[in-house]
């Protein structure tokens, strides 16, 4: 290791002399007046110092991850500061996020020189990358779109290397870092790389698609507190045919251009405030499996289970059905019977896949969920044309994804009618007891009121496809005559 010597003034001093001479720069009120010209330059020289800044944390921050790495036991850097990975020191020190402080580490792991066997300084992965960083030329994210696409070319072993690897890839580094510098956006750096990398290496995609094929999986865990984790490592193509059915599932009226795998808001971002929707992202694409499984599972051309259809048995008794905070039992399959609220009995009694079975206290069947109580096929196309889609308004999940739901349930003597049916996408046929939504059907078609959070009026409107509500409510008002919603 080289030896540093100290700096000339104390950090803190450094640190507060530059801060005033940025802030000293422009004051916020004078922004406005500025001339077009000057502003492009402050937002240049902006960037600049950002770029700056930039390759001081990703230096310092490799050098935390490098003092904190495994084998120093106890003794990394981390552990002494109290956190369990270097990481989270980062995120700590810098108040950035886990993402910010682990994308620096992997892109100073890169940018580090190597030493020899006889201790001489080797240039590290990226000596060009690393230098432009260094001196501010560079910013991260263009330095990120170097060395991401290339650094799998230079880590694919020493056959490649010594044929065109090594010249190979030092062209393109010096290529890509002089692109950056001339003024490319980072998004066009990246195309760039990508383009090299696979000029270098041809055989990329396939390698990674025997990759991918060995190292994919899908595996659920056990039950724990009500929910069941889920792991998995997907096949691109696989991911994307799962996207496109999340994103039709959940926005079935904006057509998204091609696959995005990276969430549009992260998991635990708070749900989305319209008037309506209360869910997290994650909680809206759980709900849309559940909606996706559910087709599936009823769908003619699913696989048989032993004989029959993969219905799902839940299990239940009736003392326990009629109670609020009664237990039911999900058979489903393979898997050990998992305890379950008896609500999820009382509302997955008509949908298609599933099956009740209602046992008295000795475990005699009393109840099968039986044809009578499910929607046939022509019943549940009636339904769907009629309503188009999830009842509830401005939920668009269409109908054909819904579960079709008894307004007066089966168990009360609501008949398995086409005027008793109303389609409900996953979210509200579990949430209807709940979510403070009323329906109702008047002659043959269905009427909903919307819970006093959303409409302190709780107007009765009609539900299904705004299409529909619309052609309704014209006609209804056409006609004069005495309206649903008012008698
Ligand atoms: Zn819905």
């Amino acid at each position: 290791m080289t030896t540093t010597s100290a700096p000339l003034l104390p950090l803190s001093e450094v640190s507060e002399r530059l801060r005033e001479a940025v802030t000293s720069i422009v004051a916020p009120e004078q922004l406005s007046a500025m001339p077009d010209a000057e502003l492009l330059a402050l937002l240049r020289v902006a960037e600049e110092l950002g770029r700056a800044v930039d390759g001081l944390r990703v230096l310092a921050s490799g050098e935390v991850g490098e003092r904190s790495r495994a084998t120093l036991g106890p003794e990394r850097l981390s552990a002494r500061s109290g956190c369990h990975s270097p990481a989270e020191l980062i995120e700590r020190i810098g108040c950035v996020s886990g993402q910010v402080a682990r994308s620096r580490l992997r892109l100073a792991e890169r940018l580090r020189p190597g030493y020899s066997l006889t201790g001489e300084l080797l240039p590290g992965a990226f000596p060009a990358v690393r230098e432009a960083v260094t001196s501010g030329t560079l910013g991260i994210e263009a330095a990120a779109a170097i060395i991401e696409p290339l650094a799998p070319v230079l880590d694919r072993g020493s056959i490649l290397a010594s044929l065109t690897g090594a010249d190979g890839i030092r062209s393109a580094e010096r290529e890509l870092v002089d692109a950056a510098a001339a003024g490319e956006p980072a998004d066009g750096v990246r195309i760039m790389a990508q383009t090299w990398a696979l000029f270098l290496d041809p055989d990329g995609p396939l390698r990674d698609d025997d990759r991918g094929r060995r190292e994919r999986g899908l595996t659920l865990g056990r039950p724990r507190h009500g929910t069941v984790p889920i792991r998995g490592v997907l096949m691109p193509e696989v991911a994307a045919q799962l996207q496109r059915l999340l994103d039709a599932y959940l926005n079935p009226r904006v057509d998204e251009q091609g696959p995005h795998f990276v969430p549009d808001a992260p998991d635990d971002a708070p749900p989305v405030h319209d008037d309506l929707e209360q869910r997290t992202p994650a909680q809206r694409r759980h709900d849309a499996l559940a909606g996706i499984l559910s087709v599936a599972a009823s769908s003619d051309g699913a696989p048989r289970l032993g004989g029959g259809a993969p219905t799902l048995v839940v299990t239940v008794t009736p003392d326990q059905l009629d109670d609020p905070s009664g237990i039911a039992f999900l058979q489903g399959g393979a898997q050990d019977a998992a305890a379950v609220s008896a609500s999820v009995a009382r509302h997955i009694g008509c949908a298609g896949a599933v099956q009740r079975l209602v046992l008295d206290g000795e475990g005699r069947i009393i109840e099968l969920g039986t044809v009578q109580r499910i929607f046939n096929a022509h019943q549940r196309r009636a339904i769907m044309v009629r309503d188009g889609e999830c009842v509830i308004p401005g939920c668009h999940v269409p109908a054909p994804w819904c579960e079709i739901h008894h307004v007066v349930p089966h168990a009360r003597g609501g008949p398995t009618h086409t005027d008793n049916g109303v389609p409900l996408c996953w979210h509200h046929h579990r949430t209807i007891d709940t979510g403070g939504w009323q329906i109702e059907m008047r002659a043959g078609l269905p009427w909903v009121r919307p819970p006093g959070w959303i409409d302190p009026h709780r107007t009765w409107q009609p539900g299904g496809s705004a299409t529909m509500r619309a052609w309704l409510t014209l006609r209804l008002d056409d006609e004069a005559g005495p309206r649903p919603g008012r008698r």
